[in-house]
């Protein structure tokens, strides 16, 4: 197999996660102590101007009332989860339209874009449904690995390709969609290649797991997925990302319907590393509202789970 275009994806360790998160934490914790002296001084200052005597309970009221708003919506973008609580909050006000939450969408968008097939979630704890089917076309360059996507994903493919085109940058899709059968048996060699070694069979398949995923928790197992290069760069690695194709699509895969799946800073979410090379075809609409939003795929679809109930 040519090793040049077969894609990297490495799962990070549970150290290496645990070290993300630790530190992540921290920077929430600093993050948000900053907001909450800045909130509650300036209220301290405003009430000091206009209200020379208050009493104890009038000042620490607007104080307190002042620093959970702010912080309540800044607590949803850092917390996915606790927009379930400020969501079930207005639903008690009759609004199932109640946009109130992070992503700005009522019960029945959030439900409909989690029901939307080009939106389903497939990672090493999420397997792909095994009903979950579709056609295929192709669209890879001469010397793609698999050269299909699901039709949508490879038509919006072709139309992004052409617009790079006319700006003179050169796009190819290296390696789309792989299927279940061929997923096992990427699996299966490299398990053997642990076996091999003298590892026994539960520890050679979870590290086997490390670098390959096991058949349907491949993202490229749902058509969706594509491994992007260009003849600047050939390899899928992380020199992708110094090419004039990368910052091309930084700018315009969106209106494509296409969104960077791996970004750097989010690998203690998605669990896999920074991969400038991977896109993933959500829909145009879907797309604009996660680029939007700033998260990655596996916050953005908990954040729709929280909203939808
Ligand atoms: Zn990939």
């Amino acid at each position: 197999m040519d090793q040049q275009h077969r894609p990297t994806h490495r799962r990070l360790t549970r150290a290496e996660v645990r070290r993300r998160r630790r530190s992540r934490a921290i920077r929430r914790v600093a993050g948000l102590t900053a907001v909450v002296c800045l909130v509650v001084g300036g209220a301290a200052f405003l009430l000091n101007r206009k209200a020379p005597v208050p009493s104890a309970s009038a000042a620490g009221a607007p104080a307190s009332s002042a620093a959970s708003e702010t912080n309540g919506l800044l607590t949803d973008r850092l917390f996915p989860g606790s927009a379930a609580e400020s969501t079930s909050a207005a639903a008690s006000e009759g609004a199932e339209e109640s946009r109130d939450n992070a992503l700005g969408l009522t019960k029945a968008e959030a439900a409909a874009m989690l029901a939307d097939p080009m939106m389903v979630l497939v990672n090493h704890t999420n397997k792909m449904p095994d009903n979950y089917t579709f056609d295929t076309k192709e669209c890879g360059s001469q010397t793609a690995v698999n050269k299909t996507l699901q039709t949508a994903a490879c038509d919006a493919f072709l139309e992004m390709q052409k617009a790079a085109a006319a700006d003179g940058v050169t796009v190819w899709m290296q390696s789309g969609y792989r299927s279940v059968k061929y997923q096992t048996g990427l699996y299966e060699r490299k398990t053997k290649y642990y076996t091999d070694r003298g590892y026994d069979t539960a520890t050679a398949k979870e590290m086997a797991a490390a670098v390959v995923n096991p058949p349907g928790y491949s993202e490229h197992n749902c058509g969706l997925a594509a491994d992007l290069n260009s003849p600047e760069h050939t390899g899928l690695d992380e020199g992708f990302e110094n090419t004039t194709a990368f910052r091309w699509l930084c700018e315009h895969a969106v209106e494509y319907g296409f969104i960077l799946r791996y970004p750097k800073g989010a690998e203690d979410k998605t669990e896999i590393t920074y991969e400038p090379w991977h896109w993933r075809y959500v829909g145009r609409e879907n797309a604009a509202k996660i680029s939007t939003s700033g998260l990655c795929f596996e916050d953005y679809t908990a954040q729709l789970h929280a909203i939808a109930g």
